[in-house]
């Protein structure tokens, strides 16, 4: 069965995902650039975005909430973008994602244990 993966801005808590995709708006200088529609599932690294627009291997995107504009570059980790999941109403993990194209890294940061996924994960949690 299909598990479903609720995602939020961490900012205005708006729903940042319906049942197929999680929804950015990506900036580039302050400008906007283009929508993008990543895979929900931690370790999926598939996305869409505007045909028009291409995405550069290696290119640092900035991942603004679709919502309320605000950037969701993580304080902590400067190269990572961090949104919430929440598995019920009442649990709220933080999910770091690496922010650079084609950088495969996920992190589920759970009460006690950081899950990690994709291709090059590092050690720096
Ligand atoms: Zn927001």
């Amino acid at each position: 069965m299909f598990k479903s993966y609720k995602y939020f801005c961490p900012k205005c808590d708006e729903q940042l995902s319906d049942h197929n995709h999680v929804s950015f708006h990506i900036l580039e200088d302050g400008k906007f650039k283009t929508s993008i529609k990543l895979n929900p599932k931690p370790g999926e690294y598939d996305y869409l975005c505007e045909s028009s627009v291409q995405l550069n291997m290696g290119e640092r995107l900035n991942f603004h909430c679709p919502a309320c504009n605000e950037n969701l570059q993580s304080d902590q980790f400067l190269d990572f973008v961090s949104i919430n999941m929440k598995p019920t109403e009442q649990i709220v993990f933080e999910v770091l994602f690496d922010r650079t194209c084609g950088q495969h890294a996920t992190y589920v940061m759970t009460e006690d244990m950081v899950e990690k996924h994709g291709s090059h994960p590092k050690d720096l949690i």
